[in-house]
């Protein structure tokens, strides 16, 4: 479905968290008469079997409103999140490509609707967000985006009754830059971190990794706070913060603490959050001239988790590495900053890169999975390193 639209799972939002908001699904999508992407679907022969159809048409609308004629491209992108088992993708795309250039597309209807959903489920101001969590620790959780604690709600691991909404907590949201840093609010969504210049500026590998994170539908949801919570030694915007240099932002009702990210994970999906604390945001310090990147393996492109990732900071001087962060994913119980790595690449010389590699494949701690075996993930972490070398200093 659509929400003030933009595309989301509707099984991974609460029916409050659509409070105030527009919502479009394909029952109200033929306004008398077909819309242009509903017969395009028909001409083009892009409806298959079906299952996926209302997904693809909607997803494809948020394409279609926002970028009228829309490229090859940007509905390829636009699309990644919807699987279509039948594989007949090539129909699909023709169809949105075609229904892109109708001259019937009306412009998308906004409505502003007052929330009238229960205080209790969404705090107004990060005071009273702090208040009930001082006051019901152990029984609430925060909810942000729901990509992940919506999950383990309907696997039964989290209760849907004890969720309280961030999203209407104006302090935590927004990307600015404050005191010569860039300071990316917890609620920060994934799309917005993508499309941020501040964040590409001050921390370059990090909208590399935001724009490969889930589909569309997952990082227009799923936000910076809730990927740093749920502590997954695979979440792709942690190894970004560290070669940045973050520092987490954390609050209760007792006061204000600063974390470096690399103190934050103690352990495998722990972080050093009490449960009466929220996180705030994220501060990362500006460097004049730092050029870096992301790059990660999955099962596939789109909606797949990391069976490694590599994230590169580097501050050429001279042509030569004076500055260099490297850090990596799912290849250790928590994400790992390789330090050895980082040294090889700073001596520089004509063997450097393979020697960085050599202390890559030392550093990590791989272990096998269903999703791939220590090996192979070892292997491909020198890999990444060398191509994400390569790129950033052919940039
Ligand atoms: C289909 C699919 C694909 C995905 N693909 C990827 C991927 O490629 N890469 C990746 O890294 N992740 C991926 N994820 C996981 C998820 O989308 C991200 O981790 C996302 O950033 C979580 O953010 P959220 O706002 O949805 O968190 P929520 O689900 O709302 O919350 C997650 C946890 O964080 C806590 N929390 C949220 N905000 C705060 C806060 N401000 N302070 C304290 N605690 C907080 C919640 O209580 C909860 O424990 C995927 C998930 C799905 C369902």
């Amino acid at each position: 479905m659509l929400v003030d639209g933009q595309a989301v799972d509707a099984c991974l939002m609460m029916a409050y968290q659509a409070d105030g908001a527009v919502v479009e699904t394909i029952e109200g999508l033929a306004d008398g008469a077909l819309h242009p992407l509903q017969e395009s679907f028909i001409e083009m022969g892009g409806v298959q079997c079906g299952i996926c159809i209302p997904g693809m048409i909607l997803a494809a609308k948020a394409i279609v409103d926002e970028h009228p004629g829309a490229t090859a491209d940007q509905v390829r992108a636009g699309l990644a999140g919807n699987l279509c088992r039948c594989t007949g993708y090539t129909k699909i795309f023709s169809a949105v490509a075609q229904a892109a250039m109708s001259p019937r597309l009306t412009k998308p209807r906004r409505f502003l609707v007052a929330p009238a959903a229960p205080r209790y489920f969404r705090p107004r101001s990060l005071e009273e967000a702090l208040e009930i969590l001082a006051a019901r620790a152990e029984e609430v959780r925060p909810l942000a985006g729901g990509t992940d604690i919506l999950v383990k709600a309907k696997d039964g691991m989290e209760s849907r009754a004890a969720l309280f909404d961030l999203t209407a907590v104006p302090e935590i949201r927004g990307i600015q830059e404050q005191d010569g840093q860039v300071w990316i609010g917890a609620a920060a969504t994934h799309t917005e971190m993508m499309r941020s210049p501040l964040v590409a500026s001050a921390a370059p590998a990090l909208p590399a990794a935001c724009a490969v994170i889930g589909g569309p539908q997952i990082r227009n949801r799923g936000t910076l706070g809730g990927n740093l919570a749920n502590a997954s030694p695979a979440a792709d915007t942690v190894p970004p913060l560290f070669v940045a240099d973050a520092i987490v932002e954390v609050a209760s009702v007792s006061g204000r603490r600063d974390v470096p990210i690399t103190e934050f994970f103690p352990g495998p999906r722990q972080s050093v959050l009490a449960r009466d604390e929220l996180i705030l945001g994220v501060r990362v310090p500006r460097r004049a001239g730092v050029r870096g990147t992301f790059l990660r393996l999955g099962q596939r492109q789109a909606q797949a988790i990391s069976k490694v990732s590599v994230a590169l900071a580097i501050i050429f001087h001279d042509g030569r590495p004076d500055w260099v962060r490297v850090a990596l994913g799912a290849v250790a119980p928590t994400v790992v900053r390789a330090r050895e790595t980082e040294k090889a690449l700073m001596a520089g010389g004509w063997d450097a890169l393979q020697r960085a590699k050599d202390a890559v494949r030392a550093e990590v701690r791989p272990i096998d999975d269903l999703r791939s075996t220590a090996e192979y993930r070892r292997e491909m972490a020198a890999v990444l390193l060398e191509r994400a070398v390569r790129r950033v200093a052919e940039a």
